[in-house]
């Protein structure tokens, strides 16, 4: 059975002090159990320190980037090894920030994908159109070589340690968010695409995350729509009483 999942992305905001405070401001909010998995997805200074906090509580940590390389001499870059040493126990990769300002191809994201899983974390990967490619009427193309290009050529058993998000690009941080039809549309085509590649459990089991503006009052009709099991939420995730009023969606 797939999950139902709220992960938070805080981008590049919170200084660690500032980061330690959210962090308690969600285990103080976060005081019953969620109907869903959440995790918060923290730059990598956060990373050891957030881990340590969340012991023992229901938040899991992710980080949000990793190398496209093992080790060496890659002056600044944080390894999937080191992020795993921190306790953190995903990654998001793909996302179009990182796609668009860093210029992260199809190809480095599959070797990140790769080293991600290989050193024991598990995958957030984004996927998304813009919204000339949403105007053309070009967004399924998109997802599928999306996901072509950097998910599909891992066996079923490591596709199984991936969740998908589906980030119309239009829709970051912009405040327009799809509608929930419009959003239902792609994440049965996104899971139709996964079916015809590794078969109906497989497809079954995957989480498909929206994300784009998704806040406390759009949650809930977003999460009631069959394919969206849960969301990748950016500006919400900052504070807690926006983040807990959409895992309290579910
Ligand atoms: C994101 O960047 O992953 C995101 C969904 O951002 P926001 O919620 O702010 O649109």
């Amino acid at each position: 059975m797939r999950k139902n999942i709220v992960a938070g992305n805080w981008k590049m905001n919170k200084t660690l002090q500032e980061g330690v405070a959210l962090v308690n401001d969600l285990k103080s909010v976060l005081t019953a159990k969620p109907n869903c998995d959440v995790i918060i997805g923290t730059p990598f200074i956060h990373l050891a320190t957030v881990s340590e906090m969340v012991k023992g509580t229901v938040i899991q940590v992710a980080a949000e980037n990793c190398a496209d390389k093992e080790s060496g001499a890659y002056t600044g870059e944080v390894s999937a090894a080191m992020v795993k040493s921190t306790g953190a126990e995903y990654c998001i990769l793909g996302h179009s920030e990182r796609r668009e300002y860093y210029h992260e191809t199809p190809e480095i994201l599959k070797a990140k994908v790769d080293l991600a899983l290989a050193n024991g974390l598990k995958v957030i990967f984004c996927i998304g159109e813009s919204l000339a490619e949403r105007e053309a009427n070009k967004q399924n193309e998109v997802v599928k070589a999306e996901l072509e290009g950097s998910v599909f050529h891992l066996s079923a058993e490591d596709f199984g340690k991936v969740v998908i998000a589906y980030e119309p690009i239009w829709a970051i941080g912009t405040g327009k968010t799809a509608t929930a039809d419009q959003a239902e549309e792609i994440h049965a085509y996104i899971r139709s695409v996964i079916k015809a590649k590794y078969g109906e459990k497989v497809a079954e089991d995957t989480s498909i995350l929206y994300g784009g503006s998704c806040k406390g009052s759009n949650a809930p009709e977003l999460f009631a729509k069959p394919d969206i099991d849960g969301g990748l939420i950016g500006g919400a995730s900052l504070k807690a009483p926006d983040f807990k009023a959409i895992i309290d969606a579910f």
